[in-house]
């Protein structure tokens, strides 16, 4: 399976923007984008590049493709799905990424990253309605139950998580159940529940050249 090998820090450099893909570290003064913006303010004091409608319509399709972390075919076939479904492709579009096991894990704070999450789910540790899913793109369902296999619940990982988990607020379309670290997707989400930093309309009119 086709994966990133580039730093994640360097794809927010690319992107121009924080996509918080390294979980803790992004919210600390370590971040690379952190310390970029505080150097490139001292240097060039409101300097600006100029991008073209296009390049900032590529760069919103980029940002969106690092924070789900996928490749270009994946994230070109998930846009021809959004095509094809009813209502605005936009909309439809983001809610197909929003809906991938990986995202879903993320979401619920079972992993401090995207990548993390994708992780626990090719390595079995995930199950859905009782069954391991190991495909992270697998797309949630409302009424499916998303949790931890019998494996997951024995790492370390698991149960730094059962410790952390209280504080956690999930978004409103996931019901989690904290005790047993597992989550009930109510609805599938609403534009206005998905929190991102691109224009999915910039996409649309990407890809509709
Ligand atoms: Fe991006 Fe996180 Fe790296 Fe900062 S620390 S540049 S937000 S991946």
């Amino acid at each position: 399976m086709a994966r990133y090998l580039e730093p994640r820090c360097k794809l927010c450099r690319h992107a121009g923007v924080k996509l918080f893909l390294k979980g803790e570290r992004c919210l600390t003064s370590k971040c690379a984008m952190e310390k970029r913006s505080t150097s490139l303010g001292r240097r060039t004091s409101g300097w600006r590049r100029r991008v073209s409608g296009r390049g900032l319509q590529l760069r919103e399709k980029q940002k969106a493709r690092y924070t789900y972390g996928m490749m270009e075919r994946q994230f070109r076939r998930f846009f021809a799905e959004a095509e094809k479904a009813r209502g605005a492709t936009g909309e439809n579009f983001v809610q197909l990424l929003e809906r991938r096991l990986d995202n879903v894990v993320y979401r619920l704070h079972f992993a401090d990253s995207c990548q993390q999450a994708r992780q626990l789910v090719n390595h079995g540790h995930i199950e859905v309605n009782g069954h391991k899913v190991d495909i992270p793109s697998y797309l949630v369902r409302p009424g499916d139950v998303v949790g931890w296999t019998k494996s997951g619940s024995k790492t370390d990982n698991y149960h730094r998580i059962a410790e952390e988990i209280t504080g956690v607020v999930e978004p409103s379309w996931l019901l989690l159940d904290k005790g047993n670290l597992s989550a009930r997707v109510l609805t599938l989400p609403t534009r206005s529940e998905i929190k991102t930093e691109f224009n999915e309309n910039a996409i649309v009119e990407y890809y509709s050249r």
